[in-house]
């Protein structure tokens, strides 16, 4: 199977997708301003989520305040969008733990999952640099990309896991893009998108699993990054066992080193924050109903020191340098605090342990607020500077403009939500301002608020005209000043949640113009040998046939049937079968001309279809194709048979068919008497005589009844 991309995939219905409640869930949230009540409902009806979430809003990030008992307060704590995060990435787990790509360790990759999450998130708690249930979500789904691919091509992922792409994490990225088009880093990231996690999560997940710097230089996705690649040691750390090579200790063992300087703790803590680690895990890995072994630290780096001496003495290099798979450097570069330099060691080494002991609470972000900005201008400073600071007291942000000229700049410079203008000024007045401003696009969709000293009817009936949308006396009262901006910015968010609406829609369609014209593509193509199918064969037919009226040219056909293909899959299996076919399929895809086109019919049966040829040019291809597959040797020492061979029956329109049909039944029935004639021949439908690999045109016979 090669399919294309993740649309593709997605349409594969195989990608791992949230259980019942998370689907229920992501569709009640896809738009930026979902009601929290809903999902909390969505989330009751499943007790064990319900249970999760709680658990995870007690955990000791807020354990100063009484624990949360509902899902509501849950809510509350953690904020909507983050418990939506956290309810998507439970079900998925709840979904996926069993599968059949058989390389692949559903299990272990779980178990590693969430030690990388609980690890993240233990991390962001102690460095106090962004939400820890961010980072869990974030560790928990990072290589989904992974579960994902081994879900839609178990088989193929399966093989390609036993060889030695399966063993180095840059190999295995580099033969998945050749064999599927698309790697798990890009699959990961774009089902994070799909789901509507925030894009930070994708960019830290798509560096994560790339090894590379993040595209993007902000601090919080560097934060993600780096504690991903941290929280991904303590996590291989926690599986370790007696089968872990002594290397590979090593090679962890120098990464929780650096992390250790890092987090400036002295062994004693270091040791602590790894327990905390291991046991929140084992705490998880319970409630989440995936393993987790209650491991002690001290063991593991009893293991590690064990580990170097052994090393040591066996005369190896145990340098962080020398050899480690390409990771090991990525891990090993330091975290960032949140003003994006390098960490410093903290002077207290201790200073970090108390928040393991959970007394620091992390303060809860509230969903930003959406901001919407002000201009305004004046010509008189008293007036302006009144204006100014009485909207900046009502948590507007506010830029000022002396005067219609400078103001009109500012305003096209700018392109606020709210404009306030005075009328009168002496450069530009403010109805000349806004004329000016409503022949602009930016300055259309402004609501435009003119300050006037002159109420008169005459001037009110002006003001609109020049297309001001509200008008105010001036000295303005402040409450009535607030009260219309009031008004100015309900419009303004009725104008931006249209143009995110229409612009959500043109997503959607192009979209949709994407998928079509992919579906388009693989609904004509064949998905094992890649050659064009049958439905496309038929519609390609039709109009070379149209053609071929039109301008008299003639086009040929020629059938193509695999000898004894049923005995290569009775002897040396499906798989092998599959992959003759596709070999078969090259070849013949090679022997062809430039103009000449061949499908698969299905099962091992082709049909070339030869344009601007006559039934004796037709020959000659006929014969060139059965040469070149009888000649190829398959690529593949357990078939020993070597080569196949095929028997083929050809016909062109010149033979005056009435129908497509009448000559594809001709070619078929060549076929037939090639087959009876004893395999691996081509025979011309009206003379049914063995063709010669010269290709010359057999003696003409009478048409064969
Ligand atoms: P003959 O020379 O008379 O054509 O013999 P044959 O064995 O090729 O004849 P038949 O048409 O009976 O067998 C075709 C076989 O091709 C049967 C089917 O199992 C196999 N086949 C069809 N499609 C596929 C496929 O996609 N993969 C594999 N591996 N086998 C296929
Ligand atoms: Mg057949
Ligand atoms: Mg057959
Ligand atoms: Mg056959």
């Amino acid at each position: 199977m090669q399919l294309q991309t993740f649309e593709e995939l997605k349409l594969s219905g195989n990608l791992p997708t949230p259980a019942g409640v998370g689907m229920r869930i992501l569709q009640l949230t896809r738009t930026e301003d979902f009601s929290a009540e809903e999902m909390g409902d969505a989330i009751r009806t499943d007790p064990s989520l319900t249970g999760r979430i709680l658990k995870l809003a007690n955990s000791a990030s807020h354990s100063g305040l009484e624990p949360a008992t509902t899902v509501s307060e849950a809510i509350m704590r953690l904020g909507s969008r983050t418990v939506r995060d956290l309810a998507l990435a439970f079900s998925l787990v709840s979904e996926r733990k069993a599968g059949t790509c058989k390389a692949f360790d559903y299990e272990l990759y779980w178990t590693r999952s969430l030690a990388r999450a609980v690890a993240a998130q233990t991390l962001y708690r102690v460095r106090q640099i962004g939400k820890p249930e961010e980072a869990y979500i974030c560790g928990l789904l990072s290589e989904i990309g992974l579960l994902a691919l081994a879900s839609v091509y178990s088989e193929p992922y399966s093989e390609l896991l036993c060889n030695e792409a399966g063993a180095d994490m840059q190999l295995l990225v580099t033969v998945e893009r050749e064999q599927f088009n698309i790697d798990h880093s890009e699959v990961g990231q774009c089902m994070l998108e799909d789901w509507g996690l925030p894009e930070r999560f994708a960019e830290a997940i798509g560096a994560f699993t790339r090894d590379r710097r993040p595209r993007a230089d902000i601090t919080e996705i560097k934060d993600l990054t780096t504690t991903l690649r941290f929280a991904t040691l303590i996590a291989e750390a926690c599986v370790t066992d007696e089968s872990t090579p002594a290397r590979e200790f090593v090679r962890i063992g120098d990464g929780l080193e650096h992390l250790r300087d890092v987090l400036g703790l002295d062994d004693s803590g270091f040791q602590r924050f790894c327990d905390t680690c291991a046991n929140e895990w084992a705490a998880w890995g319970e409630s989440l109903d995936i393993p987790a072994e209650r491991i002690r630290f001290s063991h593991v780096f009893n293991a590690i020191a064990l580990a170097r001496e052994v090393l040591e003495r066996a005369g190896e290099s145990v340098s962080p340098s020398a050899g480690g798979p390409a990771p090991v450097k990525a891990y090993l570069c330091p975290l960032r605090n949140p003003n994006g330099l390098p960490a410093e060691r903290p002077s207290d080494a201790a200073a970090a342990v108390p928040a393991l002991a959970g007394s620091a609470a992390v303060s809860v972000i509230p969903p930003t607020e959406e901001r919407f900005n002000v201009l305004a201008i004046d010509d008189d400073p008293v007036s302006l500077r009144l204006l100014v600071r009485h909207m900046r007291n009502d948590g507007y942000q506010v830029e000022m403009a002396r005067g219609g000229k400078e103001g009109l700049k500012a305003a096209l410079r700018t392109t606020p939500d709210i404009l306030v203008v005075d009328q009168e000024m002496p450069d530009i007045d403010g109805l000349e301002v806004v004329r000016s401003l409503r022949r602009t696009e930016a300055g259309a969709s402004m609501f435009i608020l003119l300050l006037t000293g002159n109420e008169s009817e005459d001037m009110l009936v002006r003001a609109f005209d020049a297309g001001v949308d509200d008008f105010i006396a001036k000295p303005f009262i402040p409450r009535v000043m607030s009260a219309r901006i009031k008004g100015g910015i309900r419009l303004a968010k009725l104008q931006r949640k249209t143009e995110f609406d229409k612009q959500t829609i043109m997503r959607q369609v192009a979209e949709l113009g994407r998928l079509t014209r992919k579906l388009r593509a693989a609904s004509l193509t064949d998905s094992l040998t890649e050659l064009p199918n049958r439905r496309y064969a038929m519609k390609r037919l039709e109009s070379e046939w149209a053609a071929s009226q039109r301008s008299g040219r003639g086009v040929s056909v020629v059938m193509i049937d695999i000898d004894h293909f049923k005995s290569v899959n009775d002897t040396y299996g499906h798989d092998m079968g599959d992959f003759v076919l596709k070999e078969t399929a090259a070849v013949l895809k090679g022997a062809l001309r430039e103009e000449d086109e061949v499908c698969r019919l299905g099962g091992e049966e082709f049909l070339v279809i030869c344009r601007n040829t006559s039934t004796d040019d037709c020959c000659r291809v006929a014969a060139r194709i059965r040469k070149a597959v009888e000649e190829h040797q398959i690529q593949q020492p357990a078939f020993d048979r070597g080569h196949v061979t095929i028997s083929l029956g050809f016909a062109g329109s010149d033979l005056k068919f009435s129908s497509i049909a009448e000559m594809l039944k001709a070619a078929d029935e060549a076929v037939y008497a090639a087959k009876n004639g004893g395999r691996n021949q081509a025979r011309r439908y009206d003379a049914m005589d063995c063709v010669s690999d010269a290709g010359a045109p057999p003696v003409s016979r009478p048409r064969a009844a």
